[in-house]
């Protein structure tokens, strides 16, 4: 691609720019719905899918929607006072942790709040979005924009290690992006391999039913039944019948379920728009994790890793509207491309898998960004309650931190 950059050029929006968002998951709804509140009109969300709601469309068979990676029996991982958007609650009588049908209704009553829906154009993919040099607009598919909110989520590709994607192994090797039901593995030895929150659930939705269940990871998972079959590691080897660790276990199965997480991806965009690292879970440049720092007008909502997403991604998308109003300054070019390559938050720089991992820095990064846009920041008490969840699941484990009553939780 030609590099020709925006650079210090930098847009304003006003009530007659015309805004694409690519995506009606939870990212490009509150950006819609953010934009609106300043008086944005000209509004077009892009989605591919004929629903609204992202990956919490659950489908029964995974390619009726390759964007879900939902399975039937999950609930979240976090409690839902701490999930919703800042000025939408979950009704009172929602459970702590519901199921992903619960999330879907929350994002489409959240939408009806603000006729969002009438801004979506549904079965309508991006598939290409090129800068105009000579406008200086967007060009996605055949229509021009001022602006692009780019918020294709980024559970929907998977992550595959090497030596998974051709191996001797002669049973069934699948990713959990595909798990749907325990029902589908009964009968089989299943090894889960990986250990963040979908390995760990997943393993428990399977015991009882698949004939045994095994899960490979890196370290001690505490509060689990005896019946599943721990080991730490990682996965050195495939051998036909099994997995043989770097410790020298070998984990004979004849179902591997990889949980290897995902890799970002955006195939509408032209070639070296976006770096992307050799494992494709680090992007560059993206000033605050947002903004394009060559393009000012390209931004991307929803891209940090180990956070609380509604309200991250709605801090985001305030921050953003009052970058493009002209409320916020911008730094230079190159200021941008500087702060665009610092670790934002627990990530090592050996490790690019890791960069836009957030955890606990999550919430410094949502304050600076209220403290320059002028809004109001997420109430401390979120982070709390989400501390104490995460201490009770490292604790106590997974199979437990959803029956505890999370102090003062209805307090909240
Ligand atoms: C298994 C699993 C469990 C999770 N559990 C929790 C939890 O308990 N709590 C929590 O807060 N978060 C959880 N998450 C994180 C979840 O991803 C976020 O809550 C949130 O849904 C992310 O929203 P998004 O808009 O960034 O992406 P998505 O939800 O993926 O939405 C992206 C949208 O963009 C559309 N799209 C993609 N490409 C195009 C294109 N080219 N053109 C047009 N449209 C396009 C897709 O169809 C989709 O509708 C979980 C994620 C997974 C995978």
């Amino acid at each position: 691609m030609e590099r020709f950059e925006l650079g210090e050029n930098i847009p304003k929006m006003n009530h007659l720019s015309r805004v694409a968002v690519i995506g009606a998951g939870a990212g490009g709804l509150c950006t819609a719905s953010r934009f609106k509140q300043l008086g944005i009109e000209k509004i077009k969300i892009f989605e591919s899918a004929s629903r609204l709601g992202g990956t919490w469309r659950y489908v029964d068979d995974p390619n009726d929607d390759p964007c879900s990676s939902m399975y039937k029996n999950l609930l979240t991982n976090l409690p839902t006072k701490v999930m919703n958007y800042p000025d939408f609650p979950f009704p009172e009588d929602t459970d702590a942790f519901p199921s992903h049908t619960v999330i879907l209704k929350y994002l489409k009553d959240y939408a009806k709040r603000q006729n969002l829906s009438e801004h979506i154009s549904f079965n309508d993919p991006v598939e290409s979005c090129s800068f105009e040099k000579k406008e200086c607009t967007w060009k996605v598919n055949e229509e021009s924009f001022d602006f692009v909110v780019v918020a294709n989520g980024h559970y929907t590709k998977p992550s595959i290690p090497d030596i998974f994607k051709s191996s001797s192994f002669q049973g069934q090797i699948m990713h959990t992006h595909y798990y749907r039901k325990a029902e589908s593995l009964a009968r089989k030895n299943v090894l889960v391999i990986g250990q963040g929150p979908s390995g760990q659930d997943i393993s428990l939705d399977l015991l009882g039913i698949a004939n045994s269940v095994a899960l490979l990871g890196r370290s001690e998972i505490k509060g689990t039944p005896d019946s599943l079959r721990k080991f730490i590691g990682w996965a050195k080897e495939v051998k036909p019948n099994g997995v043989l660790t770097n410790n020298g276990d070998l984990i004979e199965c004849d179902y591997i379920l990889l949980a290897s997480g995902y890799c970002f991806d955006f195939p509408f965009l032209e070639e070296n728009v976006i770096e992307y690292s050799p494992c494709r879970k680090k992007i560059q440049p993206l000033y605050k994790q947002i903004i394009h720092s060559h393009f000012p007008s390209l931004a991307f909502i929803g891209i940090p890793c180990t956070i609380v997403p509604f309200p991250l991604m709605d801090c985001q998308a305030q921050w953003l509207g009052q970058v493009w109003k002209g409320n916020v300054t911008l730094p230079p070019t190159e200021e941008r491309l500087k702060q665009a390559a610092i670790i934002p938050g627990i990530g090592r720089p050996e490790i690019d898998r890791h960069f836009h991992k957030m955890s606990n820095a999550q919430w410094k990064y949502d304050d600076d960004l209220a403290n320059e846009a002028n809004f109001e920041p997420i109430p401390r008490s979120i982070q709390d309650l989400y501390t104490q969840v995460w201490g009770v699941r490292s604790e106590k484990g997974p199979a437990v931190f959803r029956n505890v009553q999370y102090k003062d939780y209805y307090d909240y």
